[in-house]
């Protein structure tokens, strides 16, 4: 189990935890220790256990190909998908859009109408991702021996979760959407991104670099269009 300690400048004392790709992040003020946090998570560990579990299931199997019930509530904002979880959406009365516990707490004035609703999700999506993604990219960056020279996450076309590059740029852009993908499906458009720092076209030693690192690619070509709705 991985944990990583995020603190702000309050003085709350409380500790927020959110499990992403069966890690613990867990956010705080300066004054909560890391002894603390680690007892906490003791002494909660079997809700900790049945959360990772969860997770692990839910990335290993079908079930994060969604019905059409469930992309209307994603459209409507009462659900939203985070890496591959589908999460239910309320409101609070905090300005700023949290993830508690598997919840994303909206402004209740927000909350109250479906475009300002799904206006404050796509932002919270959009920070989330600029927190979240750069640290997975350093991660498969590193199994690939490579690093970029730029990050960039940010709104790319419909038709787009990346931004194909060549070998002198050595960039990697995403969708900040890419957040909202399972950990396979992050994990190949990553690859995808990170090969084009040997090859600027889809070549076949382009798809022998992909494979290398994830031998069933194809798989995740064909499950990226199930998530093609979240790019509408
Ligand atoms: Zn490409």
């Amino acid at each position: 189990m991985k944990l990583v300690i995020q603190r702000h400048n309050g003085h709350t004392g409380k500790i927020q935890f959110r499990i992403i790709d069966n890690v613990i992040h867990a956010e705080t003020d300066q004054d909560t220790s890391a002894d603390e946090v680690k007892q906490y998570i003791k002494a909660n560990k079997n809700w900790f256990a049945k959360k990772l579990t969860t997770q692990i299931n839910q990335t290993d199997s079908k079930s994060n190909l969604r019905c059409d019930s469930q992309i209307a509530q994603i459209f409507s904002g009462i659900k939203t998908l985070i890496c591959g979880e589908l999460i239910d959406v309320m409101s609070y009365q905090d300005k700023k859009p949290e993830l508690i516990d598997d919840i994303l707490y909206i402004n209740q004035q927000k909350f109250k109408d479906k475009y300002t609703r799904n206006a404050e999700i796509q932002k919270f999506l959009l920070r989330l991702a600029k927190d979240f993604l750069p640290q997975e990219i350093s991660s498969i960056g590193t199994k690939m021996s490579l690093c970029p020279c730029k990050i960039t996450i940010k709104a790319l076309h419909s038709d787009q979760w990346i931004v194909c590059t060549n070998p002198k740029q050595r960039e990697i852009c995403l969708d900040y959407r890419v957040v909202q993908l399972p950990s396979k499906l992050r994990k190949f458009l990553m690859i995808h991104s990170f090969a084009h720092f040997y090859q600027a076209v889809h070549n076949y030693a382009f798809w022998q670099v992909v494979q290398q690192y994830m031998g069933n690619y194809t798989d995740c070509l064909n499950q990226l269009s199930d998530f093609s709705f979240l790019k509408m």
